[in-house]
């Protein structure tokens, strides 16, 4: 189909030559913001700009909600088989359209084009996930629980839902939660990352293209001010957010204080535990595979390696691997990582190595310095390595989101397991051992909502849900599986009664029991 986004493009007399501008969605229209402050999206490969994205204004933002409001009744009211079958439909078209998705994310977010494309992939899994949803929102009925009494209950959408998006994954975290949200027969208010815009609206066009009705996904672009709009607005009834503590920990209470449900997945200092008897080549692997793909820039990536017996065994190989990987734009083919998401990122990234140094660790390898040949200006940074890292050290407590990772070391399993349990955040931990018991003793200790067992990066798929705890999480209800459906329904429970006769004259003033 033609692209809302290119026709956006096409430069007006006044703005020849000038970037396109990202449209919004509103009521199943894509049409440009009327807003005077538009704000660059960057290729963080070249610095070249890509488009510019809209503050939108209070207007549209409310122009959104009214739609998203309007379309409610008759979509709640659509059979859930018709819905199921617009998600089969979006399925589909995500698939032909796989690799224009993933150019996008490559030259918006950076990522190499085999990492966005499993971006799209990973989102694509919940989107599959939610052709089943007539299943997986379905009741719970028990008959006769009085004479002639039987009681249900039935899970409804709950109105216009919310999400607010952060940059590194442009395509599985809206797809993490529009999907599911619609499916279940809600309306939906996307606020994508201003940083990579242009995923989310290549989706919403497929979404209309694979059958979505008009207003059912509304797309507003901005940053905190639509965002605080989106926590204050009286018609949204729940609110997804992705992204940094800072943020999600303010959405967290504004919204709830007005009495919105809420999710947050926030930040992550993921870490693997590797034990002597630890399979060496699969386990390296692993750890430069965790720690640099997608330049560090996961939520789930690796960030700190905690070495039973000590790093030093394991140091000069994983140094070695590390430094093999070749950075470079996500578009060369051979590229292992591309850049960080921008300037400041790279700047903030310096500098925490830089204060790991001053106190008092280890770098076992300096990636700060590299030139990427014809991307000179690109927010390049090569794998970086800083051993003999300890619990009080800045590097440690922050999060780096760079690919940095930091060795640490201990006596033994408890010891580590310790180290893992003190960080504030659980979003993801690892083991890598050949001992079940070992892995049983760190499944049942680990206070992490996300464990791999010989896996670096146990993200589970759409049937189970992102589980993160501690720090990385806020709320109830997780994203996507089980966990999604219910956080985007409410239950109503409903009891009848159906008799042959009119039943008992008498009036029953107690508490009615079986
Ligand atoms: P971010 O918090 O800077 O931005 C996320 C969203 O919030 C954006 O849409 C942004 O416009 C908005 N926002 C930012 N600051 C705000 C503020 N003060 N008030 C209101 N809105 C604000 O996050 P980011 O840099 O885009 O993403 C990286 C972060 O996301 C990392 O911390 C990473 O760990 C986290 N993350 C977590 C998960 C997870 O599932 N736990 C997944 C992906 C990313």
């Amino acid at each position: 189909g033609t692209s809302h986004f290119s026709t956006a493009a096409e430069p007006s007399s006044s703005r020849k030559g000038s970037p396109p501008r990202v449209p919004n969605l509103i009521g199943g229209s894509f049409v440009d913001s009327k807003c005077s402050t538009f704000i660059d999206v960057i290729n963080p490969a070249t610095q070249e700009v890509v488009s510019q994205v809209p503050l939108t204004t209070n207007e549209e933002f409310k122009a959104a909600v009214s739609a998203a409001k309007r379309a409610f009744p008759s979509w709640r009211n659509t059979p859930i088989t018709t819905r199921q079958r617009v998600m089969l439909k979006l399925q589909e078209l995500i698939r032909r359209d796989m690799d224009k998705l993933a150019l996008n994310i490559t030259t918006e977010q950076g990522k190499t084009l085999k990492d966005a494309q499993g971006d799209v992939f990973r989102g694509l899994e919940v989107v599959e996930h939610a052709c089943g949803m007539a299943t997986l929102q379905m009741g719970e009925y028990v008959s006769n629980v009085s004479h002639g009494i039987d009681s249900y209950s039935i899970r409804e959408p709950l109105g216009v839902c919310a999400g607010i998006c952060p940059f590194n994954f442009p395509a599985m975290i809206p797809l993490w939660m529009f999907p599911v949200a619609v499916t279940c027969g809600n309306t939906f208010v996307l606020k994508p990352s201003e940083k990579d815009p242009g995923a989310s609206v290549m989706l919403a066009e497929l979404a209309l293209e694979a059958g979505l009705p008009e207003g059912v996904l509304n797309i507003v672009h901005g940053t905190h001010d639509i965002v605080n709009a989106i926590c204050d607005d009286d018609d949204i009834k729940a609110v997804s957010f992705v992204g940094s503590n800072v943020a999600g920990m303010h959405i967290y209470s504004r919204a709830s204080a007005k009495g919105k449900r809420v999710q947050s997945n926030m930040g992550a200092k993921n870490h693997a535990i590797v034990m002597p008897d630890a399979n060496a080549d699969a386990t390296i692997n692993a750890l430069v595979a965790a720690g640099f793909g997608a330049a560090g820039q996961r939520c789930m990536a690796l960030s700190t390696v905690v070495f039973v017996g000590g790093s030093k065994p394991w140091e000069s190989i994983l140094v070695e691997r590390a430094n093999a990987l070749k950075v470079s734009a996500g578009t060369d083919p051979d590229a292992d990582l591309g850049p960080v998401i921008s300037k400041q990122a790279k700047e903030r990234i310096h500098r925490l190595v830089q204060s790991g140094v001053e106190s008092g660790a280890r770098l076992l390898l300096d990636g700060r310095n590299i030139v990427v040949p014809g991307y000179e200006s690109g927010n390049f940074i090569g794998p970086t390595i800083v051993s003999d890292v300890n619990a009080s050290m800045e590097c440690y407590q922050e999060e780096i989101f760079g690919p940095v990772l930091l060795f640490m070391e201990a006596d033994s399993l408890e010891e580590a397991i310790s180290i893992v349990n003190k960080n504030k955040y659980g979003n993801g931990a690892s083991i890598f051992t050949s001992s079940g018991v070992a892995a049983r003793k760190f499944q049942t200790e680990i206070e992490a909502g996300q464990v791999g067992i010989n896996v670096p990066i146990p993200v589970p798929l759409p049937f189970f849900s992102f589980t993160g705890n501690k720090a990385s999480f806020a709320g109830d209800l997780n994203f996507y599986g089980k966990a999604g459906v219910n956080f985007y329904t409410q239950i109503k429970t409903i009891t009848q009664q159906w008799k042959d006769s009119a039943g008992s004259s008498r009036i029953n003033m107690a508490m009615p029991t079986s």
